[in-house]
């Protein structure tokens, strides 16, 4: 019993705070409007937090009335042009949520499908980084975003979103440490120079916070 204590605190302290459970000692975020902000089951955004510099995606780029913030939003719309002009198709079909849409969504998934499945794939209000208005959905050539890894679209997005200052902010490979399933559709604004910076590391943003701080 003593041996396997002695274990349980050497595996604890060779995980470091990976060991701390999501959505646990949940930290209030203090500087939302910082670009490489942090929105994750551990760092919640507060309930009034709006981007103040929101803009509507040209419809040329997405699919609906979509709007990121105005660096993000330019960066996306030029990354958007590039792959038309390549020949492929990546246009936003989800962007800046608010606090409330996404609480809605949330109990949608919990009401559906039960909280375990909810938390894999949807985050809790205030924990989502589409509040941030720098995190977008996209979809290609087969309009439908849960299609997009199997398209020649994704395998463009995956080598050149950086070039962009997006990165793919849920890889198969973190789940464990950003505690969501992987998202081959999901994109998060960094700018070029971090969102470079991790794509050639292979980091997620939880990584690379750690180290840079
Ligand atoms: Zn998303």
């Amino acid at each position: 019993m003593r041996k396997l204590v002695i274990v349980f605190i050497l595996l604890c302290l060779l995980k470091g705070d990976e060991i701390m459970g999501f959505y646990e000692n949940i930290n209030i975020i203090e500087n939302p409007n910082d670009i490489d902000v942090l929105v994750n089951k551990n760092n919640k955004l507060d309930k009034n937090y709006v981007p103040y510099d929101l803009e509507k995606i040209s419809i040329l780029y997405s699919n609906d009335d979509k709007y990121l913030r105005k660096e993000a939003k330019e960066a996306f719309e030029n990354l958007s042009m590039e792959a038309k002009r390549k020949g492929f198709r990546v246009v936003a079909t989800s962007t800046y949520r608010s606090y409330d849409y996404q609480e809605k969504l949330y109990n949608h998934y919990v009401d559906e499908y039960g909280l375990e499945y909810a938390d894999n794939c949807s985050a809790r209000k205030g924990h989502s980084e589409h509040q941030t208005g720098l995190a977008v959905d996209v979809e290609g050539t087969e309009n439908d975003y849960n299609d997009f890894e199997n398209t020649k679209d994704f395998i463009w997005m995956k080598d050149n979103a950086h070039k962009y200052g997006f990165i793919l902010r849920y890889p198969k490979d973190k789940t464990h440490i950003t505690g969501f399933k992987y998202e081959p559709w999901h994109y998060r604004y960094v700018g070029k120079e971090i969102a470079t910076y991790i794509y050639e590391h292979n980091l997620c943003l939880e990584e690379y916070k750690k180290i840079s701080n």
